[in-house]
């Protein structure tokens, strides 16, 4: 089934090229613009913790194939590569969010103004809802450059954008990887000061300790192995 926006060409994975038609399971669903293969490859796991008493949610595990995805979009300012991130979850997240502002995680304004993109807003704009530019960061602080104490203090560096108000409005703040949480932190606090009725946290990717990534994958595998072995008594009982 094609959509009529691409009835002219076969549609492609905009990670891979590989064409999407017959390739796999996806034809079944229009406007994925990213094939099953390169979707499994950036490790789909939804998670959701609370920080500071807030939900925050995100959709892959920050491994080599999100990161090299994100570079792209970055480095390239391809809009395309932002459009699939969330492709998959788009719909689900229109519905849930459907009267909600999204505040993206702060960037340096001038930073941006020289790029003309700015990934974290290219991302999120597949949840279709107004973005309010709410907070800024007052100077270049890279969080790669900082340690885990200086990340924690991330806050000194964020500043509140004049004349946006998100009073009683409910907020999702949205970045694109959250890796020791403190700039989200941050932010929800700034939001909660100015008066937001409800925030939520959003963010793509997340690291995830690679430990617990590897002892994860095996209680799955012994996941199967029992229910296997659940199988065969069950046969060997009948
Ligand atoms: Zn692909």
């Amino acid at each position: 089934m094609q959509s009529a926006k691409s009835n002219t060409a076969t549609p492609f994975c905009k990670v891979c090229f590989k064409p999407l038609k017959g390739y796999d399971t996806n034809d079944l669903f229009e406007d994925f613009p990213i094939c099953s293969k390169c979707f499994q490859a950036m490790e789909p796991k939804t998670i959701t913790t609370k920080i500071v008493g807030i939900k925050a949610t995100s959709f892959f595990v920050y491994n080599g194939k999100v990161r090299d995805m994100l570079y792209q979009c970055k480095g390239c300012a391809d809009y395309e590569m932002a459009e699939v991130f969330l492709s998959r979850y788009k719909s689900w997240l229109r519905f849930k969010y459907r009267d909600w502002f999204l505040v993206p995680a702060p960037s340096f304004a001038e930073k941006n103004e020289k790029r003309g993109f700015n990934q974290v807003e290219e991302i999120f704009r597949a949840i279709d809802r107004p973005y309010l530019l709410a907070i800024k960061k007052t100077d270049n602080v890279k969080q790669a450059d900082l340690n885990y104490v200086q990340r924690q203090k991330i806050g000194e560096h964020l500043a509140w954008v004049d004349g946006i108000s998100v009073h009683g409005k409910k907020i999702l703040f949205v970045d694109d990887l959250m890796t020791t949480g403190a700039t989200a932190k941050a932010c929800v606090k700034l939001l909660l000061e100015h008066g937001a009725s409800k925030v939520e946290i959003l963010t793509m990717a997340r690291t995830t300790n690679p430990k617990e990534r590897k002892e994860s994958k095996i209680s799955f595998t012994q996941k199967l192995l029992q229910i296997v072995d659940k199988l065969k008594k069950r046969k060997e009982n009948s």
